[in-house]
């Protein structure tokens, strides 16, 4: 039996590790740091809606299982609410509404015209057959219907959740709206109205905010080392980019376990051998390394690309990177990220160094609205503008408020939208 102190470490764990709470206290901190009248806060630290739904799929021995899925939107004060739909094993009410905070608080940095939106579904995907990812996908956005929408709140894809399962999802909602409505949902398949340059958008952004943190560090990209947790879309796109600049990747691992090769992987050949249906970790032409070794690589720049609380208190003292590029959401405790600070390790934290998906996603709405598609080197140009202004953007706070990286990335966040509570009237 648990004794009552085991249970109380486990309640302060559990605490800690909640990415709603983690939100909350950090936006707490800005807006005193910022001086900024308490109603801000209050309008902040909650989503403004939160849906629950219940998913009945009928599973392929005939037996109904009922999943459980949310949506959460934060604010939409600036324009709809917008941000993915993840499926995954541990999704949960606190950690949808935090990364719908989190959405909120990207699209502000870099001046989209969105609040943020969030949903996933308690699933694992491994486990389920295609024809029940399809129903599960259909059944979610059948469930979810009246609440989103071009001008409400727009999904698009986050973990697990491919541009195949947006095109389930865009095909259900036109049917049952009764006609094609492109703009409801980015990340959908270019045929159907995706945008180039979306399925790389997110780990080209976070290559960009690399280079942008090296040039500013003084740090030479061509020839420098790299470790990578997290070999997703996001985490293999981000590869690719460094590998194209001159990056070596050392290190790749994901809850598998993982691979090494202290010459530099190859990674457009890993990125074959994933593509054929293989696990990062069985890649034959390296030598292993476990996912508690990645953190600790000699290398001079740490990727996190999987899932959140991964950089902790246990993790964080091993990490020799000079600088930690954030291109999972919430990939850092609050202990964790005091150990970084000590360690004067520079962050380009999740809310800045991710935002690229979200931006082109953003070029998906707008082309989408005007029925006129552009070229992906003219995306990706956009993509690079806007990914480097957000970028100076934060710099500058930091550079002028003597504050971290993270802290400054609230800073600008938070100082966008509340000038719309003014503009709105919300607040005096
Ligand atoms: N899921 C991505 C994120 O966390 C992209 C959201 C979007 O494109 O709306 O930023």
């Amino acid at each position: 039996m648990q004794s009552r102190t085991d249970k109380a470490e486990a309640d302060i764990t559990t605490h800690l590790k909640n990415p709603y709470d983690i939100v909350q206290g950090l936006l707490e901190d800005a807006t005193t740091a910022l001086g900024l009248n308490e109603n801000v806060y209050h309008l902040l630290k909650q989503p403004m809606r939160m849906l629950e739904v219940s998913i009945p799929v009928r599973m392929d021995s005939g037996r109904i299982e009922n999943f459980t899925g949310y949506r959460s939107q934060h604010l939409d004060i600036l324009g709809p609410t917008k941000g993915g739909i993840r499926f995954h094993p541990d999704v949960n009410a606190d950690e949808v509404k935090a990364l719908s905070i989190w959405m909120s608080l990207k699209s502000a940095i870099l001046n989209l015209p969105f609040g943020g939106g969030k949903g996933g579904i308690i699933v694992d995907p491994d486990k389920l057959s295609e024809r029940e990812l399809e129903t599960l996908s259909r059944t979610y956005i059948e469930k979810i219907t009246p609440l989103i929408g071009p001008q409400k709140d727009i999904p698009a894809p986050d973990i697990n959740t491919s541009p195949r399962v947006m095109g389930w999802m865009i095909d259900e909602y036109d049917k049952l709206r009764g006609h094609n409505i492109p703009g409801m949902l980015t990340g959908k398949p270019v045929i159907i109205g995706g945008s180039a340059g979306r399925l790389a958008a997110t780990g080209r952004g976070v290559a960009i905010t690399i280079q942008e943190a090296a040039a500013f560090l003084g740090m030479e990209l061509d020839g420098a080392t790299a470790a990578l947790q997290g070999f997703g879309n996001v985490g293999s796109m981000a590869a690719e980019f460094l590998h194209r600049l001159g990056v070596k990747i050392t290190g790749i691992t994901n809850a598998h376990g993982g691979i090494y090769d202290e010459n530099g992987l190859d990674i457009p050949d890993i990125q074959e051998f994933v593509k054929k249906g293989n696990l990062v970790h069985t890649y034959p032409s390296a030598e292993p390394l476990t996912n508690e070794d990645v953190f600790g690589l000699p290398v001079d720049i740490f990727i996190p690309a999987a899932v959140e609380n991964q950089i902790t208190k246990n993790t964080a003292p091993a990490i020799q990177a000079k600088i930690v590029a954030e291109a999972a959401n919430g990939p850092t405790t609050p202990e964790g990220d005091k150990i970084m600070e000590e360690k004067d390790i520079f962050v380009i934290p999740d809310i800045l160094c991710n935002a690229g998906g979200v931006t082109v996603s953003y070029f998906e709405w707008v082309q989408n609205a005007m029925n006129y598609y552009w070229k992906e080197e003219e995306v990706n140009a956009k993509l690079t503008e806007k990914m480097k202004e957000g970028f100076q953007k934060v710099l500058d706070i930091r550079r002028k408020k003597q504050v971290r990286m993270r802290q400054a990335a609230y800073t600008a966040g938070i100082q966008h939208i509340t000038k719309a509570f003014y503009a709105r009237g919300w607040i005096e």
